[in-house]
Parts: C-alpha cells; structure tokens; sequence
C-alpha cells in the first residue's frame, strides 16, 4: 500500500513507531452469508460456543479487577452478564440461524439491530440508554465470531517480545477511563478519530508520556491492521506505511529526543532559578497516588494538583460504587507519605463533563455547563464530606492543601468551606487527628471566578488557574471537540488578560497562585508566564524538566517589557510577532 499521511492535534510529545492495533467496532468486520442446512447446527454451535467464551472473558475481568478499581465498571460486568444470560440475546440468534440460515455473526446483529431497534422507541431515557449496553455485548460476542478480540496485552507480559511492545493504539476515540485502563498495557502510541488537545483522555497520555494524536477524522478507518505508523506527537501527524528513508529519518529523531531526555535528566535535581536568582517552583500533576514516584524522579518539588476523581472513575468489581472514606484516605496517604514532606494539593472530586461518574450522567444535554465538580459535590454533600474527611485525616500524614474546583460564585465557596468545617468537627467528635491549619484553594477556571478575584481572596488561602477550562468557558469551546479545537488559543488577547490579572492580583494580596493547566507544561509558554509574575508551576512530571530548562535560561528583566509589551496587544500578529522575540531572548 502506498505511504499516506494523516493530519490532526498533537496531544502528547515524541516519535512513536510501530504496528497499527485497531480498537474497530467488530461490526464493520461482519461477513454475511447463507449457511447450508448440513451446516446448521455447527453455526448454531459456533455462536453458543462464543456466548460462552463471552461469559468467561466477563469473569476474567471481575476477577483481575484491581482493588482499586473504580466500582462502576463492576457494575457494567455485571449487566453485560446479565444481558449475556437473557434468551433474546443467547437464544434468540440461534434461532434466526435455524430458521433463516444466516451465518452466526449475521443472525447475532439482525438480532441486535432488532433490540436496539425497540430501545429507540423507549421513552424513559435511562432505559434507552441501555441500549449502548447491549450493542457493547453484541460486539464482545462479535470480537470474538470474528477473531477479532484482540486485546492489548499486559505491559508484564510482553517482555522480550518486540512486536507485542510496539503497538500503537487506533481507535474512533478512547474515554478517559479506557485511558486510564490502558496505564498497565503495552503501546507506545495513540491515534483517535475524536478528541481535544485538553480533553482527560488526551490529558491522561501526557501523564503515561506516550506520542499521541488525535482529532485524526476518519484514521481508525484509513489505517488496517498491522500497518506500519508513525506518529509524531509535536506535529500532531500520522504516517502510515512510511517509506524506508523516512522510517529511517524518524527513528534518527527518536534517537535524537532520546539522547536530550537523557540531557535533561541531569537537570532533575538543579533547582529552579532564573539567571537573575528567582526561584520558581516546579510541581507535578497526578492521577494516582502511584504517579508519585514519576514525580519525585522529574524532580518535582510537590504534587500542584492530584486529580482525585481518577479514585472514582472506571471502579470495576466493587460492590460500591464509590470509594469509601477508608479507601480514599489509604489512598491520599499514600500520596503524602510518597511525597516525603513535600506539599501535596489534593484537589476534590471534579466529576462531570468528560470525566462522568456514572453512565447515566452521559445524557446531560450539555455537560461542560452541567453539574460538575464543586456543582455535583455541594449537590451530594454525604459524598463530599467523606471525601473531606479522608483528605483531612491524610493530612496528620504530611502536609496537603485542598483544592476546590469550579467555583464561580461566593456562596458556592461559603458552602464548600462550610462543609469543610463539618468534616473537620466530625473526626474531632471522632478523635481522628488532621491537620488543623490546613490551607484551602480554590481553582480559578470559570472567567466569572478570574473576574471577581476579590471573592476568592478573602476566603482562601491560594488560588491554582485551570487553564484548560479558562479557555473552554472563557472561548466557548467544547475542550473535546475537534472541530473546534483550532478556536483553543491560550495566547487569545482575553485568555492572557484572565491570567495575567489573576496572576497579578494574587501577588498584590499576597497569596499564592499556581497554574496547573496543560499551559504550565507547554515550554513555549513558560517565559511568557514568568514575565506576568507567576512562580508556581504544576504540569505532569514528563514535561517537568523542559520547562525548568527553559526557566534556567530565562532573564526576568529582559521577559517582563516583551511580556508587557504582549499584554497591551490586541492583534494576533503583534502577539506573535513578540512571543517569537521572548522565546528567542
Ligand atoms: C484545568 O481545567 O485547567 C485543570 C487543571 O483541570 P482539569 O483539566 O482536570 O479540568
Ligand atoms: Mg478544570
């Protein structure tokens, strides 16, 4: 086949090489045929056979479930088995092959186009939401009918074996959960139809440091089985069946990036200090309390942000769907424990948008504007008082600071404090120890909280921006739509206005402000932060020492007139024109 190359957004950096391993609906793969009457019973067999090696693969996976597995996909095992046993799904095909002689993966999906067919009359909505529930049983049988189930082998187990470690991941797009399940798994790269550059999915490959790009349109079906692919992560491009002397020109640039991570290695434990002495610190975003140690390794000189509603997500096999305070507070400790000494800012659940906690939640009409975050949370005040107290309890462990995502208005942080208030009375009643100065922030990443900073700053104690959902609600860009991900500008003249006076009024007042969005991390960015003031970074450890590079070779007072310079700019070319003269400086 001829080489061709594909175009998309960049997500997450390197040059990734390998075999293409589909994640396809195995319904596109169908063959339909007529089986001949002596033929019958051994169609009928081949599907029974597949329904029950479908039942077998069901129980695998509750049993190699990981204790901390997120409950809710316990919870979809057991209704896809459920599915699995009922005879319109297990008898009904078999029928249909009997009767019309149709092969078993033609008489599996007449029938399941028949039951989806019916859900879409239901008026209840949630019901008609299972639908998607038997389609993902219809297409479990079908992957295997088809041979198709080929799931990406544990990272444990391909050891040695070169193909096996080099596979890249396509698929029409990946949850963030999906994501996260893949951290175990052997690939060194993904390429997603959908998908923004800020979406969690996109977020959650930054954080395994894969190449990966996204918002590709229509490559899961361009790209087959097995061809070769590169995938240069910067650019955001895709090449399929390259050439030999291209294959051979990327593998020098992979060298190449190897031989400067190993450069940069060096740096990890020079502190971050501008040529003019300033210190900034440089701390690290996390999913688990397990990517400590990827933080302690890039030098990271504390946790800026833990995403807490990774505990939440995907919980598989549990037989509750939430983790328990227990459970939480084993795993916040762990974190601070892991952290030795260093702060931790443990930020509480923000469930909702693109990361939902349960199915059903899919069917908000609008999700990013929904409830999510602080909005779920002060909405289910038992959930956010157990996770409270478990991050209270972690913080007689080690020094942690809590983080309140998407307030907007004053009542809604009055609330959260007071819930906070209320946990903290609960474990004295219980005689649990925490710590009783604990500092208490907020996330500025709604432009109505970036505009009425004074709220904020007489009732905590710091303020972390957000700026991937700064830019999404402040540019009214869906942060995981690709159609608009071209609109997702952080040097849009409003976006730098929000950062620079968020930046600028916490100094005046004398509080700490960090950024922890993906801009943090982005090194084309980072003397343009500094020059606005900012000296507090958190980004995922991968990007940790490029960005201290950058500070190492940056000088205050030759930043700050460019970056003035920037922010009285209005027009595009005379923004981009001087953020070409900062980053050459
Ligand atoms: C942000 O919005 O910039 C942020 C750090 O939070 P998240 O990406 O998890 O929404
Ligand atoms: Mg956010």
């Amino acid at each position: 086949m001829a080489s061709f190359s594909l175009h998309g957004i960049p997500v997450s950096r390197g040059i990734a090489i390998g075999r293409a391993h589909l994640l396809k609906p195995a319904a596109l793969d169908v063959k339909h045929y007529l089986v001949a009457e002596e033929q019958v019973e051994a169609e009928v067999k081949r599907l029974s056979d597949a329904i029950v090696k479908v039942h077998q693969e069901l129980q695998t996976i509750w049993k190699d479930l990981p204790a901390d597995a997120p409950s809710e996909l316990g919870a979809f095992i057991d209704v896809h088995a459920l599915i699995l046993s009922d005879p319109i799904v297990s008898e009904q095909p078999l029928e249909i092959i009997r009767n019309r002689h149709y092969n078993a993966e033609w008489a599996l999906l007449t029938q399941i186009d028949e039951l989806s067919a019916q859900f879409d009359e239901i008026e209840d909505a949630y019901l008609r939401e299972r639908k998607n529930d038997i389609l993902q049983v219809g297409e479990r049988i079908l992957k295997v009918l088809t041979g198709s189930a080929s799931q990406l082998p544990r990272k444990s187990h391909v050891d040695g074996d070169e193909v096996a470690a080099h596979m890249i991941v396509v698929a029409h797009d990946i949850s963030p959960a999906d994501m996260l399940q893949f951290r175990d798994r052997a690939f060194v790269g993904f390429v997603t139809d959908l998908g923004g550059q800020n979406s969690h999915t996109a977020i959650v490959a930054r954080s395994l440091d894969i190449p990966a790009a996204v918002g590709m349109a229509n490559a899961s079906s361009l790209i087959s089985q097995d061809d070769w692919v590169i995938i240069d992560g910067d650019a955001g491009v895709v090449i399929v069946d390259p050439a030999p002397v291209v294959l051979a020109q990327y593998r020098e640039s992979q060298n190449q990036l190897l031989r400067e991570r190993k450069k940069l290695g060096k740096l990890k434990k020079t502190p971050a200090i501008t040529m003019d002495g300033t210190l900034i610190h440089l701390l690290a975003n996390i999913e688990l309390p397990e990517d400590c140690s990827g933080a302690l390794d890039a030098g990271a000189v504390g946790v800026g942000l833990f995403r807490s509603e990774f505990l939440f997500m995907g919980r598989t096999g549990h037989a509750n769907k939430l983790p328990s305070e227990d459970e939480q507070f084993e795993s916040y400790r762990k974190a601070v424990i892991a952290m030795k000494g260093r702060p931790v800012t443990i930020r509480t659940l923000d469930v909702g948008a693109d990361k939902p906690l349960a199915k059903a939640e899919e069917t908000a009409l609008n999700p990013a504007l929904g409830l999510r975050a602080i909005r779920y949370c002060l909405a289910e005040p038992q959930m956010f008082l157990t996770q409270l107290r478990a991050i209270l309890r972690a913080s007689a462990f080690g020094p942690i600071h809590l983080l309140i995502p998407m307030l907007s208005h004053a009542f809604e942080i009055d609330q959260s404090l007071m819930l906070i208030e209320q946990a903290k009375a609960q474990l004295r009643d219980a005689k649990k120890k925490y710590d009783t100065d604990i500092k208490i922030g907020a996330m500025i990443e709604i432009p109505a909280a970036a505009l009425t900073l004074p709220l904020f700053i007489k009732r905590l104690d710091f303020l972390s921006i957000g700026t991937n959902d700064l830019i999404q609600y402040t540019l009214a860009i869906d942060r995981v739509d690709h159609e608009v991900a071209h609109l997702y500008n952080p040097l849009h003249p409003a976006i730098l206005q929000l950062l620079a006076t968020t930046i600028a009024t916490g100094a005046k007042a004398g509080i700490p402000v960090a950024v922890c969005g993906e801009v943090a991390g982005d090194t084309k960015l980072t003397r343009l932060l500094l020059g606005m003031g900012l000296r507090e970074f958190s980004m995922h450890p991968a990007q940790l020492l490029a960005v201290k590079q950058e500070i190492l070779g940056s000088d205050l007072a030759e930043i700050e007139p460019l970056t003035k310079k920037i922010l009285r700019a209005y027009e595009p070319v005379v923004i981009a024109e001087a953020m070409e003269r900062l980053r050459a400086l």
